[in-house]
């Protein structure tokens, strides 16, 4: 299993006059996923995927890609498994789409870089109470140099980075060619890191000084690049021929400080459902507020009202997260309850009771030729039949769009309605144990209940 995009063949309706730094090149490792300047198509139109910095976008960017939604695309907006958002529908008039979203500076820095720009933060980064270090710094040095040193375009669109600063909100599950998790030793600190996997699930392999962290993430990137062959989107298609341990001796050679062992680090991991609901930020009086839409969807009105709430109540700036949700960041103590309640009436869930709340799905076959049911739409009808609220993802084919790690349930479609249901298991590879086969929405609703009496699965 794999997150892949669910994409056919890239479409511009004719070339963009762009800047200089936006020239377009031919990629070492062509990709077909979207990005801001390659809009591709699916069955509901075109999907221009915009990549946001640490997941932060303004209020005012907000409303600019609220407005081109609404007048270029279906105005369906959706937020990514990366913390990103694309807009989807997008009609013919490509130009017109994506020349306010470089004015609103959405854009990369260079051409190449929108496909390169692949770095995951916390959602809580520099805000959250437990973390060790506010990753922003560092993160905007790495995003600088991927996108400007030339070298680094020959990375594939996939690949991707993490910098987890040990906040108490932070996806940890989601694997990652390169993640680095920020802890304490001895009053300093350092970065642990890993290559392909994830800090929930992989042992580090070594730690530097945060110091040192941007000079590691180039020596990884550029000694990936020295070894692999052109077929090698990924990491875990080089360590597949390339013992690690070989990878990490000469990646050492390369650095200017020695790397720490770390055999005993685990990185704790935090509650699950953080990025739903309110909770209190480092600064004393100061709050998050994580909402859900509906299966990651929004309206271009929805987030225009995002935009004024931030506005209004906190910062100015809407956060996305992985979790295919939104964070209010910097919302006053006493404003919480309101803020709630603003949210609410746009219909965003901020309750983890919800179902609904908890449920992801792909795309599906309302707009994905791969799809073999319309998860969209089961995933509604699924979230009326349970009492409780359950962790599940709905998904149309093996790809996993909308889960880049494993969910406690993963209901794989295998016709119109119908799906085989799967438990998470440490033990098993893909979405876990195969517990059922083709049940209907209603069978998989009961399913679900009787054993929610009987048991708790996350
Ligand atoms: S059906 Fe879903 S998981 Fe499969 S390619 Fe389409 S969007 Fe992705």
């Amino acid at each position: 299993m794999r997150a892949t995009c669910n994409s056919a063949l890239p479409a511009l309706d004719e070339p963009l006059t762009l800047p200089p730094e936006l020239s377009v090149t031919t990629p070492v490792r062509p990709t077909a996923c979207p990005g801001l300047l390659r809009i591709v198509q699916a069955l509901d139109g075109g999907i221009c995927r915009i990549k946001l910095d640490g997941g932060v976008i303004t209020s005012t960017q907000a409303r600019s890609v609220a407005d081109v939604a609404q007048r270029y695309a279906s105005a369906v907006i959706e937020a990514t498994n990366r913390g990103n958002l694309q807009i989807r529908g997008v009609g013919p008039n490509h130009r017109a789409l994506i020349e306010p979203l470089l004015a609103a500076g959405l854009g990369p820095a260079t051409a190449a870089g929108d496909d390169v720009r692949n770095l995951m933060l916390s959602p809580s980064a520099g805000i959250d109470p437990q973390m060790q270090i506010d990753t922003r710094d560092l993160a905007r040095q790495i995003l600088s140099s991927v996108q400007s040193v030339p070298r680094l375009a020959e990375l594939s669109a996939k690949f991707a980075v993490q910098l987890d600063g040990g906040e108490a909100l932070a996806m940890l599950e989601h694997p990652h060619d390169l993640w680095l998790s920020a802890f304490d030793h001895a009053g300093q600190a350092f970065l642990a890191f890993g290559l392909a996997g994830c800090p929930a699930h992989n042992r580090a392999l070594g730690a530097v000084p945060v110091a040192q962290g941007h000079e590691l993430v180039m020596a990884v990137l550029t000694l990936f690049l020295d070894l692999a062959r052109p077929e090698h989107t990924r990491m875990r298609h080089l360590l597949g021929e390339v013992p690690v341990e070989r990878f990490i001796e000469q990646l050492a050679e390369r650095l200017s400080v020695p790397l720490m062992a770390l055999p005993q680090w685990r990185r704790n991991v935090p509650a699950t459902a953080m990025h739903i609901g309110t909770y209190p930020q480092h600064k004393s009086g100061r709050v998050y507020i994580g909402a859900v839409p509906a299966l990651g969807r929004l309206d271009a009105a929805t987030l225009v009202g995002l935009a004024q709430l931030a506005d209004t109540f906190a910062s100015g700036v809407v956060r996305f997260t992985p979790w295919q949700s939104v964070l209010l960041p910097d919302v006053r103590l006493e404003d919480a309850p309101l803020v709630t309640r603003q949210l609410q009436a746009l219909g965003l869930f901020c309750d983890v009771r919800e179902p609904l709340a908890r449920l992801i799905a792909c795309t599906g076959a309302s707009a994905c030729a791969k799809g073999l049911a319309d998860t969209k739409q089961d995933a509604r009808q699924l979230a009326t039949l349970l009492s409780q609220p359950h962790t599940i993802h709905l998904t149309g084919c093996q790809r996993s769009c909308a889960a880049a790690h494993v969910a406690p349930v993963t209901l794989l479609a295998v016709a119109p309605g119908h799906y085989d249901l799967y438990l998470r298991a440490p033990e098993h590879a893909g979405f876990g144990v195969l517990r059922e086969r083709n049940l209907t929405i209603e069978a998989a609703g009961a399913w679900l209940e009787a054993r929610q009496r009987s048991n708790t699965d996350d």
